[in-house]
């Protein structure tokens, strides 16, 4: 299977009715970045920075953030790297901060919440990203957005260090997209102008799911509990791909589940077209994406629905099995 997905590598994740799939790939360390080349992601759709705060014993420096920022952006080699802010708080604490006491710390102060209310870190951070581009493109999005508020705050942030180091005659991005983790479901039933407003939309299904499911991610007793393939997931889905069609944004998804084929290729049928996972799920999901026609897997899931199933699972896999591949 190796040597097949190897073969794989250089096609696109065309579907047999003609639709491409965008396969990205996740990534946290520089030691992910070679992976770029081996599975043939077409970007990082999640680079998730706060590995570098959470092995250090002390605050990065900003140079020193940005020195690596630039080597994650010269070893993609032009690709777009989605850059996702600190994400902390809830499973990730750092050392050299005060503790919180959270009596339920993944709904807490966490991710954009500490940004916004603390903007030290945050603005220290795009001021290294800004630097780190040196005039390339330049892409970031915020995890945990919960509101349209907070995603003009974030935005607002990113505007003001690009005029701060314009002033100071720095190089600014020749293009900067700012996107929003959808990862609370308050988000996806925002006003129309935030969805005009954001760059991009990429949902976080790992959190997404915990809180649309009230299923703790990290409780083993309740994490499988709900079928990520369940009606009401892919139902939610659906909703959140028409809001971003309708405003013309562009939107991923980069939780774990879109690195299992199944999903990957369920998602794809409710129209998702951009998907970032683990480098070594790309080979699989692209194998599957390339045997079938999303029409016709939009017409298993829809069955599924209409007849009440609780999760199309049973009914994809199924037809999978009889397609012969
Ligand atoms: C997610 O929540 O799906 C996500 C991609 O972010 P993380 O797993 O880092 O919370
Ligand atoms: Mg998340």
């Amino acid at each position: 299977a190796q040597k097949r997905y190897a073969s794989l590598r250089g096609l696109p994740a065309q579907a047999m009715c003609g639709t491409t799939v965008g396969l990205h790939m996740n990534a946290g360390l520089m030691a992910d970045l070679p992976s770029l080349e081996g599975s043939g992601a077409e970007g990082v759709g999640l680079f998730r920075t706060e590995l570098q705060f959470l092995v250090r014993n002390q605050m990065p420096r900003r140079a020193e953030l940005a020195a690596i920022y630039a080597r994650v952006m010269d070893a993609a080699r032009g690709r777009r790297v989605a850059f996702r802010t600190l994400d902390i708080g809830s499973d990730k604490v750092l050392p050299y901060m005060k503790p919180q006491d959270e009596p339920n710390p993944a709904m807490g102060w966490r991710a954009i919440r500490v940004g916004l209310d603390k903007p030290g870190v945050l603005r220290m951070q795009l001021q290294a990203l800004i630097r780190a581009a040196d005039g390339r493109p330049l892409s970031v999005m915020f995890p945990f957005i919960a509101e349209r508020a907070e995603f003009a705050s974030a935005r607002a942030t990113v505007l003001n260090e690009l005029d701060r180091e314009r002033a100071l005659g720095r190089r600014v991005p020749e293009k900067v997209e700012i996107g929003a983790m959808l990862e609370t479901p308050s988000l996806a039933f925002a006003p129309d102008s935030f969805f005009r407003e954001a760059d991009f939309v990429s949902i976080g299904g790992n959190d997404l799911k915990q809180f649309f499911f009230a299923a703790d991610r990290e409780n083993e007793r309740v994490r499988r509990r709900y079928d990520t393939l369940n009606v009401s997931f892919l139902t939610f889905l659906e909703q959140i791909v028409a809001r971003c069609a309708a405003a013309g944004t562009p939107l991923s998804f980069c939780g774990e589940d879109a690195g299992r084929p199944i999903e990957a290729v369920a998602f794809a049928a409710m129209g998702l077209r951009m998907l970032s996972m683990r480098p070594a799920s790309i080979g699989p999901v692209k194998a599957l994406i390339r045997q079938v026609d999303l029409r016709e897997v939009r017409a298993v899931i829809d069955r599924a629905r209409a007849e009440g199933a609780e999760t199309v699972r049973p009914a994809l896999m199924d037809w999978l099995s009889r397609q012969g591949g």
